[in-house]
């Protein structure tokens, strides 16, 4: 379907699908079976300029916002979801750069982070404190100049091959979620070391980090949103990004689709082809139908967003105030409704046309030398991350009976 994207966005589309088919295709079963980060594909995608599509061209981006960010995690993840993370964890952890960072801590971290010469990651998480972020346990202690991160942080996606983390802990325990704090922390900080690496069912190619900060110093200009602000940096961010795992999904869904329908055209039994059974029609028109419904929403609420976020970016760059500041003066209201119902909805169909994926093709489907398997692995946790998706119907719900009693 025609989406009437603009040139630049057609050929961003093109640039990254032509990336996943000649340098990812050929790594991901490997890096799959053996849990291996690809460095080749990192190196091909930063070549391909591929990093930095969503960030301003002051910062040597390429100008555009989440809908280019998605489009060339959709097309990578057609191939493989687990790659296409290492770009779309530079979202999330520039995302929230962009939106509440100073004018310097602009310069001086998303240059790297466009130019793909620095990696990025955000880290909420932690063992007792997943979807209920507010819990963390992770202290920063203020001394003079400097911050003493100490604690753990769990389930971080592009760790220990990241530079640059946002990351979130607690500046005064008894304030609770008023008392949590963003901070950019560099690799090798003295007292940030990494932890246990997880053993994972999908996504197996992006590294997944158990992170220690022991007696870390960070500088008081590594604060991000200003202390004590950190939830709302935390919920400013997702607004933006969640979008980006949705479009991790659609891509995923796809690619699953495309392995299918050319196995099912040649796979012959009862001296016909699998797909000329109309059973096997319905499902296909089915997984079609859901993709691109899943893309319409996705495309149409970022197109949206954009609107606002391209205007909040330019009038900061004239004001040298935050783009959150300038996001409440061009925005109608926050995203997270939108956002969270394009993660849900594009995440729920690719675990449903994935699975259907595999069914379709039969015993095949479930082998691990076919691909089919792996995007059914890889959808997986696009229900789970950055909010379950039982999160992002909590969200959903809060917003609907938020608009009824403002309407009185
Ligand atoms: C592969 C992988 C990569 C990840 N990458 C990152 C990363 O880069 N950075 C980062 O910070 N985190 C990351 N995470 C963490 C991820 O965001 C959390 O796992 C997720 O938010 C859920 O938290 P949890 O695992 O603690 O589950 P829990 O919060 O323990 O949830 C368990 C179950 O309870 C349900 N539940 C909990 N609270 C509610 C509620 N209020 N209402 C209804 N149901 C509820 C959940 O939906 C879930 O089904 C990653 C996780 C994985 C698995």
């Amino acid at each position: 379907m025609n989406y009437f994207l603009t040139e630049e966005q057609q050929a961003i589309v093109e640039t990254a699908r032509e990336v996943a088919q000649k340098k990812v295709k050929p790594v991901r079963e490997h890096c799959d079976a053996e849990e291996k980060f690809s460095w080749e594909a990192v190196e091909a995608m930063r070549a391909a300029d591929l990093f930095g599509v969503y960030i301003h061209q002051n910062y040597g981006g390429l100008g555009g916002g989440g809908l280019e960010l998605c489009l060339v995690v959709e097309e990578i993840s057609r191939v493989c979801g687990g790659v296409a993370l290492a770009i779309a964890c530079g979202g999330l952890c520039s995302f929230p750069i962009i939106l509440y960072g100073t004018p310097e801590q602009k310069k001086k971290y998303l240059p790297d982070i466009a130019s793909g010469k620095k990696l990025g990651a955000f880290t909420i998480t932690e063992p007792e404190a997943g979807s209920d972020a507010t819990a963390t346990s992770c202290t920063a202690k203020q001394e003079g100049d400097y911050y003493i991160l100490n604690g753990v942080k769990n389930f971080c996606s592009n760790g220990e091959v990241a530079e640059v983390y946002t990351l979130f802990a607690t500046t005064n325990k008894a304030r609770g979620a008023r008392g949590i704090t963003a901070f950019i922390v560099d690799k090798g900080t003295p007292g940030f070391t990494f932890g246990k690496k997880e053993t994972k069912m999908g996504i197996r190619s992006s590294p997944t980090y158990e992170l220690h900060f022991d007696n870390c110093k960070v500088h008081k200009s590594q604060v991000l949103g200003g202390e004590g602000r950190g939830l709302f940096v935390a919920q400013g961010t997702f607004d933006i990004s969640r979008p980006g795992v949705a479009a991790q999904a659609l891509g995923i869904a796809q690619g699953a689709v495309d392995e299918t329908l050319n196995y099912a055209k040649m796979r012959k039994q009862f001296g016909q082809s699998v797909l000329s059974f109309q059973s096997s029609q319905h499902m296909v028109a089915d997984m079609v139908t859901q993709i691109e419904a899943a893309r319409a929403l996705l495309y149409s609420v970022t197109k949206a967003m954009d609107v606002d976020l391209k205007l909040a970016v330019e009038a900061s760059e004239k004001s040298g105030k935050t783009v959150a500041e300038e996001m409440k003066k061009v925005s109608s209201g926050r995203w997270t409704k939108y956002s969270a119902m394009v993660k849900l909805f594009c995440s729920d169909m690719a675990m449903k046309v994935t699975t259907d994926a595999v069914q379709l093709c039969g015993g095949i489907g479930y082998m691990r030398d076919f691909p089919v398997e792996k995007f059914m692995r890889d959808a997986k946790i696009t229900q789970i991350y950055e909010g379950t998706n039982q999160i992002q119907r909590n969200e959903i719900g809060y917003a609907v009976i938020k608009e009824l009693a403002q309407k009185g």
